[in-house]
């Protein structure tokens, strides 16, 4: 039984997977950006911003959720503004005790103003270089885009794998727009060997989750909270089985998924469920801005929920890591890092 407090869960060492860099802008930040361009907000003052956001992002359905990203996304149209955003995003998370890192976000929705997606990628690399902590960029195709448009963002994923880019993900509105319609890319992508993290499984059935990881061999499931309707009592269906047997990592966001009314409560996600059930879980922020999180938060919240104690926050800690799409060396010196701070830590 650990007692659990904000100090806490601030100073435990946390791996974040999955953390949208257009849904984790700093609110002064973006109120900045936005006044530098001309674009209008809804809000001017960076708190009644933020909370603007919030409560748009709260209104239990992902593509109300996703609407806030407009102004996020408007902003994030210059080199400059995409590196510093980046740059940021990793000071916030290493202040906030996170040791590694992964951010990712869509090029596509960053060439309105003329950039090419390589001028884009490079700009948020260029800023996470400049960051405190490891981390690693995850490019996103829309799987509502046209096929041709995903399939140039998987090809700069491509040319920048081993630089910076160390995964290849589909996000954007899951209903109606399965996976296998971008089949040609994610193929590419895995023939060039870069793994794939997909959501699935966060608005739509466990048959997302199936596909994923079947049909296009995802490593790791963004959300998978749907997973639960692949379970009668003790018996575990296919989209369970497939996670289980193939090792493969869920990215819970547990506050995001009560905000898109994925699950109804912080209590009723079923993280612990899946733990319980010997799958892989990490525990994520998804939109630090949207969903007024960080990772101390989100750890803080789901530690009490779920009675975790410091073991569990540090195991959970280590498999995000095992499961990071990093190299064996990052990956020894972080868990280095984590292993200094548990001694200090742990119960
Ligand atoms: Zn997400």
């Amino acid at each position: 039984m650990t007692d659990w407090t904000q100090v806490l869960a601030l100073a435990m060492p946390k791996v974040v997977l999955h953390d949208h860099l257009d849904g984790g802008l700093r609110p002064e930040t973006l109120a900045e950006l936005a006044a530098e361009v001309g674009h209008d907000l809804p809000e001017d003052d960076p708190i009644a911003l933020a909370r603007h956001l919030h409560a748009g992002a709260w209104r239990r359905d992902l593509e109300l959720y996703l609407e806030g990203f407009t102004h996020t996304v408007a902003v994030l149209q210059t080199p400059e503004a995409l590196a510093r955003v980046a740059r940021e995003s990793l000071e916030d998370l290493a202040a906030d005790g996170v040791v590694y890192a992964e951010l990712r976000f869509a090029p596509e929705l960053n060439t309105q103003q003329g950039l090419t997606l390589d001028e884009v990628v490079e700009a948020a690399l260029a800023g996470m270089a400049e960051g405190p902590i490891p981390a690693g960029l995850v490019l996103d195709g829309m799987r509502t885009s046209p096929v041709e448009v995903v399939r140039e963002a998987a090809e700069v994923a491509i040319a920048f794998h081993g630089r910076g880019v160390v995964g290849f993900d589909l996000a954007g509105a899951e209903s109606f727009h399965p996976a296998r319609v971008h089949a040609e890319a994610l193929d590419a992508l895995a023939e060039a060997g870069v793994p794939l993290t997909l959501h699935a499984g966060e608005a739509h059935g466990p048959t997302m989750v199936t596909e994923a990881i079947d049909r296009f061999g995802a490593r790791r499931i963004g959300h998978g909270v749907t997973l639960v309707d692949d379970l009668d009592g003790d018996r575990l269906g296919p989209a369970v089985l497939a996670v289980r047997e193939r090792d493969v990592m869920v990215e819970c966001c547990p506050t995001s998924n009560v905000h898109t009314g994925a699950v109804d409560t912080l209590a009723d996600h079923p993280i612990e469920r899946f733990r319980e059930l010997g799958l892989r879980v990490s525990l994520n922020t998804d939109n630090r801005l949207m969903s007024d999180v960080t990772m101390s938060s989100e750890l803080l919240a789901v530690a009490r929920a779920f009675d975790w104690t410091t073991d569990d926050a540090l195991a959970v800690a280590r498999d995000s890591l095992d499961a990071a799409f990093t190299t064996d060396e990052v990956r020894t010196t972080v868990h280095a890092t984590i292993d200094e701070t548990a001694t200090r830590l742990t119960d």
